[in-house]
């Protein structure tokens, strides 16, 4: 399963894809994580993005590509991976054909999270998350079980530096922009699906296994 996730900023890729880790057992590879591990560590590319990050805006693309190519050499990556937040803009696109044409890997699924501007608002105002591991709760719609603490260490949770209604707002208009013409970037691929991301989460979850089991068991 080689798996993309697209959505806008708060639209569930992140929740979505933890709960595909558990089911399918392949990595999540998300461009955010990986960024704020290198923003957190100060390496000279989480200097160089964090600017872009606290202003809601792309890193340079890149950027991304070389810190891809990287990750798709880990070992990990043989079976299958979900991809969330990348590519998110066509150049990455392109980028990310290229590299997996030199792997001799081919995508499975893209998965669309739709959803509307709206609710995404509500919905950071409510994310916390826990940084070390990635884990992402909302304090209305996927509280923790302890009070702002993570459930598996029980570590204080955190609000991310881009949550403000301000940043969120001109993500979104990133995402209008710049990512969501990649829906048309793949669509003669055939591989495309679209699911009501304001559903609740274990409805988006399930209609995603459907997607992913119909498409497997086609072609057993
Ligand atoms: P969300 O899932 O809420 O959209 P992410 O964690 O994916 O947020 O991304 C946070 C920020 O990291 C983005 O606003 C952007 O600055 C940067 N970023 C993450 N992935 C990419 C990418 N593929 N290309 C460029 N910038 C990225
Ligand atoms: P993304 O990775 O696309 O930015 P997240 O998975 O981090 O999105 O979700 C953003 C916020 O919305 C989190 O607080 C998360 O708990 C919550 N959330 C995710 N999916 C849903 C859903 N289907 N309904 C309500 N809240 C959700």
């Amino acid at each position: 399963m080689k798996i993309i996730l697209i959505g806008p900023p708060g639209g569930g890729k992140g929740t979505q894809a933890k709960l595909l880790v558990e089911k399918f057992n392949i990595p999540q590879i998300s461009t955010g994580d990986m960024l704020r591990e290198h923003v957190k560590n100060e390496t000279n590319l989480g200097i160089a993005a964090k600017g872009y990050m606290d202003s809601g805006q792309l890193v340079p693309d890149q950027l991304i590509l070389d810190m891809m190519e990287t990750r798709f050499q880990k070992s990990d990556c043989k079976n299958g991976y979900i991809l969330d937040g990348f590519p998110r803009t066509i150049p990455q696109a392109e980028g990310l054909d290229k590299s997996l044409k030199k792997i001799g890997h081919q995508l499975t699924n893209i998965i669309v999270l739709e959803i509307d501007d709206n609710i995404i608002v509500d919905r950071m105002g409510g994310r916390r998350v826990h940084a070390p591991s990635g884990r992402i709760y909302h304090i209305k719609y996927n509280p923790p079980i302890n009070h702002n603490k993570d459930d598996v260490t029980n570590e204080e949770l955190s609000i991310r530096d881009d949550d403000k209604e301000k940043t969120v707002r001109d993500r979104l208009k990133v995402y209008h922009e710049l990512t969501s013409p990649l829906i048309n970037y793949y669509s003669n691929k055939n591989i495309v699906s679209t699911i009501d991301g304001s559903l609740k989460i274990d409805e988006v979850n399930n209609k995603i296994i459907n997607i992913l089991n119909n498409k497997w068991l086609k072609l057993e």
